[in-house]
């Protein structure tokens, strides 16, 4: 047996044989091509791009019926870039001034701006480079008159691939694909994103992928752990067999919730929302039912760049959700940069601690036009959908009022503009400082809605570095000193006649719901891959008795006496 760490491309296990496909060396096909008529190299280019426009307008018009409007539009940007002025140009002289056969001139063309583009300090332009690749050997295809479609399965098998194109994914008889292994890709990378609607598990980064692994050898690919094991034990296949069986009865099970509302058994409905840091994350808060969106982490949109992203390029990511969720709530939270999140082109001097440090709303003031421009952005876009304002890292009532000041002081300059916002924009908190938790009752007065955010509040709480794999033991969010701090803040809101949400990891453990619940809490929002495993609990869960455990558990002095008499109660109830 052979392990191979790997990439998370897509989540979930598969256990099959391997079909490894290397890329074509296309050099030596056209290398023995004579040249023919300039004219003639020309025609054959102009008809190579016809043919490929109807061929991807063909997997656009597939892809649409599958997967819907946001994935067919990689192939609108793919025509786009076959139509681009520039590439004819650029052929055309490598054709008329350097003798190369069209193929020959393609290859040399494609290549340069592959290098080019990949060679670029941003990650999302290093991953358009693979759509220019993808292009260009399908241009290559159609010149040297070779099969478009590079991979026939006979039986479900896991891919092994250099990197797998959108159009090679849409081509494919998505039943056959057990998995993909990808030498390529990251989780950012179109090919991922589509892995991951049609859920086919997937790794990638494995770099000696194609050399070292054979078509037709047996392997189990966790793509939840990050592992390939290549020829397995017995005893490892039988473990996997019995996991993908587990997995399988279990999503049967919680599909079938998909569409019920989310109620307790004596009547209590609550929301339950996905936590999302990209636009294309929608995709996964729909599959699982998530009623909307309790946080996106904006983060994402300002890393793995050479500069802030400008308001118009946030814009069109936050209307994307806002337009995507189809009118459900969206939060969107404001930059939380500092901490252990750092922008390249950005400098946060060397700091003793970081996470009591520069960060969030404290750079944001300091700095007012990072927060204006995404203010804008994201005031525009609630023109689009149900958008509604959240800032992080929250210490004082100043910090609140400063920062909705500049919020209206933007409204009212869109307004003159003439660019319609909503007008009704909700501006709402993270509570996920002590201060915060403690302060509710006063804040809740300035605030239309809040999020207990229990991945710092358990930090703060405690003085245990959230990421600090010495103290991780000291970490835990059952810890009364915590669940104190959240119940107060739920019972402040539940006062004001606020909304109440969570979207720190507690909201979506099977085992903080039920005093959750019993605290009174309205909206849950977690990873989208928890909500129907959540819906199941609180579908099975009284409120009423709920409100008598969470009592208990609010008497007790040690995190572990709070977890064995949830777990005790959720064993009577044959919840777990
Ligand atoms: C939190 O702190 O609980 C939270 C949701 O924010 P983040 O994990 O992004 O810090
Ligand atoms: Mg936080």
């Amino acid at each position: 047996m052979r392990e191979i760490k790997g990439v998370v491309a897509s989540e979930g296990i598969a256990i099959g044989r391997a079909l490894v496909v290397k890329p074509i060396n296309f050099k030596n096909y056209f290398k023995g091509i004579a040249f023919e008529e300039v004219a003639q190299e020309k025609s054959l280019f102009k008809s190579a791009i016809k043919v490929s426009q109807e061929q991807i307008e063909e997997i656009r018009l597939k892809t649409l019926k599958s997967l819907g409007e946001e994935k067919a539009a990689i192939f609108e940007g793919h025509i786009m870039l076959l139509e681009d002025e520039s590439l004819e140009e650029e052929v055309f002289e490598e054709i008329e001034t350097n003798g190369k056969n069209a193929a020959y001139a393609v290859d040399s063309v494609i290549d340069r701006q592959f290098i080019e583009l990949s060679q670029i300090d941003d990650e999302y332009l290093k991953e358009r480079a693979f759509d220019i690749r993808d292009i260009g050997d399908r241009l290559l295809k159609n010149i040297l008159g070779l099969k478009v479609n590079s991979f026939e399965l006979e039986n479900p098998q896991i891919l092994v691939v250099m990197d797998i194109t959108p159009s090679d994914i849409a081509q494919l008889d998505i039943t056959k694909v057990l998995g993909i292994v990808s030498v390529h890709g990251g989780k950012t990378s179109h090919s991922a994103i589509i892995a991951r609607s049609y859920g086919i598990p997937s790794l990638c980064g494995i770099s000696q992928a194609l050399e070292t692994i054979e078509s037709g050898e047996k392997m189990v690919l966790d793509a939840q752990n990050g592992m390939l094991f290549i020829e397995p034990s017995s005893e490892l296949e039988v473990k996997y067999e019995k996991k993908l069986e587990e997995i399988k009865i279990f999503q049967e099970r919680l599909t079938l919730l998909k569409g019920k509302e989310t109620i307790t058994l004596d009547g209590r409905k609550v929301l339950l929302e996905g936590n999302i840091g990209v636009p294309s994350d929608i995709a996964n808060v729909l599959k699982n039912d998530a009623e909307g969106i309790g946080l996106f982490r904006t983060e994402f949109q300002y890393m793995d760049r050479s500069a802030f992203p400008t308001e118009e390029e946030q814009f069109q990511s936050y209307k994307e959700v806002a337009v995507g969720m189809k009118g459900k709530p969206v939060i969107i939270r404001t930059l939380d940069i500092g901490g252990d999140k750092e922008l390249s082109y950005f400098d946060i001097p060397k700091e003793e601690n970081p996470f009591l440090g520069w960060r969030a709303v404290r750079i944001c003031l300091d700095i007012p036009e990072i927060i204006r421009t995404q203010l804008r952005a994201l005031l525009r876009a609630s023109a689009f959908g149900k958008v509604k304002i959240m800032f992080p890292m929250i210490i004082s009532k100043s910090e609140i009022m400063e920062l909705k000041a500049i919020a209206k002081e933007e409204m009212a300059k869109l307004g003159a503009e003439g660019i319609a916002y909503d007008k009704e924009v909700e501006f709402g908190i993270m509570i996920e400082t002590p201060a915060a938790a403690v302060m509710a009752d006063v804040f809740c007065q300035y605030i239309d809605f809040f999020s207990i955010g229990t991945n710092d509040l358990t930090q703060y709480t405690l003085a245990v570095d959230r990421g600090n794999q010495k103290i991780e033991k000291l970490y835990n969010s059952f810890n009364p000193g915590v669940l104190k701090m959240i119940d107060m803040s739920i019972r402040a809101g539940r006062r004001a006649g606020i909304e109440t949400g969570m979207c720190g990891e507690f909201a979506g453990d099977i085992k903080s719901v039920v005093l959750l619940l019993g605290m009174g809490l309205d909206n849950f929002s977690m990873s989208p891959s928890s909500v129907l495993k959540v819906k199941d609990v609180i579908l099975k869960l009284n409120y009423e008795e709920a409100k008598k455990i969470t009592k208990q558990a609010l008497q007790l002095e040690e995190a572990h006496e709070v977890i064995e008499l949830v777990t005790e109660f959720l064993k009577s109830k044959k919840i777990i």
